[in-house]
Order: C-alpha cells, then structure tokens, then sequence
C-alpha cells in the first residue's frame, strides 16, 4: 500500500516524500480511510506506531480541502498528556502540513502563557493542548471550542494514570456534539472503554 492509495492530496504527498516516508504503517493504512470518511475511530496503539501521522495527515487532508472553512477559530483540538507529546505533535503538524495553508498551534502548561495567548490570537485551525493548561485559558476567555469539528484524545491511558480524567470530564461536554471523534491508548482496561463509549459514536476499532 502507498501513501497516494490512500486518496491523499498532492500537498500531502510531497510532505511525506519530503520526510522520507515511503509506505503508511498498519495504523496509519487501517485509520485514515475511516478518518477521511468522517468516522469515528477507537484506536488501540502505542507511540512508534505512526500514530501521529495516523490523525494528522487526515486532519491537515480535512481543513485544506475545506475552501470557505471559517476563520480564526479552532476546528481540531488535540489533547495529549504531555507538554513532550504535545510539542512533538505540533512538530509533525508543521513536517506534514508545510505545504498547505493549516494554522497550529501547541499549548502546555509549566511555562508562561504569554507567547501561547499571542499565537492562540493570530487565530488557527488546529489546537494541541495539554488539558490543564487548556482549561485554564479557557476558563480566561482566550479559548473557545464551539467550533471543534475533529476531537482527537491522544494516549488516554497516560491521561487516567497522570490524574487528568477529571479534567478531561470538564472538556467533553464544552464541545460540540456534532463532530468527528478519535480516541487512541495503547491499553483498553474497563475505565478507558467506559470514556471512550462516552465520547465516541459508533466508531471503528482499529487495533495495531
Ligand atoms: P509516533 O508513533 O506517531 O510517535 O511516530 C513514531 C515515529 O515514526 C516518528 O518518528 C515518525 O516520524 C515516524 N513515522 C511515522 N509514520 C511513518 C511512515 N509512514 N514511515 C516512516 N516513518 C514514519
């Protein structure tokens, strides 16, 4: 399987070439087609798999192509553990979306949010975030997500043992209902099922 039977767009294309990738892994050959078809996804897999690939490239596929997209507000938000997980998929945004016109952004907390507000102002399309730091600039006023189309939890797993469950709790239902939901962890013991039967609307399940 090649990256262009995976319908994507040239953009696209050029980037992954650019990366020296030259096949999609299983997660990211078994997870785009349903996320390009607007399904929800359970994704079951572990960092190295390809994982961020697997949610970014449909996401930057999804706003690129969408023409008259609203400005200045955020379409995707992406929420992961970590302020290292974070920036690395804000790095992967920028590897794999450089030849489109798709604004992201990264938000963690442990630092000042001075910059983050700044960026957050020129206005973007896509939202990494750690949750506390999140709620916190939502809770300023500096942050809406009444226009999330795509949810993306990442390793919700790491998110029940770092505590950030209840957090989490306080972001779903400030979302809109309509919309298209990913959810990955490399586990899935009871509580983890539970959240994600809680967030997602008859998803695929994709196991790596
Ligand atoms: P992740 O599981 O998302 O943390 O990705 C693990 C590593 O695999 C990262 O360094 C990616 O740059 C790399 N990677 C992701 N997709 C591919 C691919 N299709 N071909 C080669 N390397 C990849």
């Amino acid at each position: 399987m090649t990256f262009s039977e995976l319908n994507l767009i040239e953009p696209i294309l050029k980037a992954l070439q650019a990366e020296g990738y030259t096949q999609p892994t299983p997660i990211q050959e078994r997870a785009i087609p349903h996320l390009l078809a607007g399904t929800d996804v359970l994704g079951c897999a572990q960092t190295g798999t390809g994982k961020t690939a697997a949610f970014a490239i449909p996401v930057l596929q999804m706003l690129h192509n969408q023409k008259n997209r609203a400005p200045r507000t955020i379409k995707t938000l992406i929420l992961t553990p970590t302020r290292e997980l974070a920036i690395q998929i804000n790095e992967s945004f920028a590897a794999y979306g450089k030849n489109t016109d798709v604004r992201h952004t990264v938000i963690f907390g442990g630092v000042s949010q001075h910059a983050q507000v700044q960026e957050l102002k020129r206005g973007i399309d896509v939202l990494i975030a750690t949750p506390g730091r999140l709620l916190d600039l939502i809770g300023q006023g500096f942050i809406s997500l009444k226009h999330v189309e795509f949810f993306v939890l990442d390793e919700a797993d790491r998110m029940l043992d770092m505590g950030f469950i209840h957090d989490i709790k306080r972001i779903i239902p400030m979302l809109p209902k309509q919309r298209q939901s990913l959810f990955f962890s490399a586990t899935m013991p009871p509580v983890i099922q539970a959240l994600a039967d809680t967030i997602l609307v008859n998803p695929v399940k994709v196991e790596v």
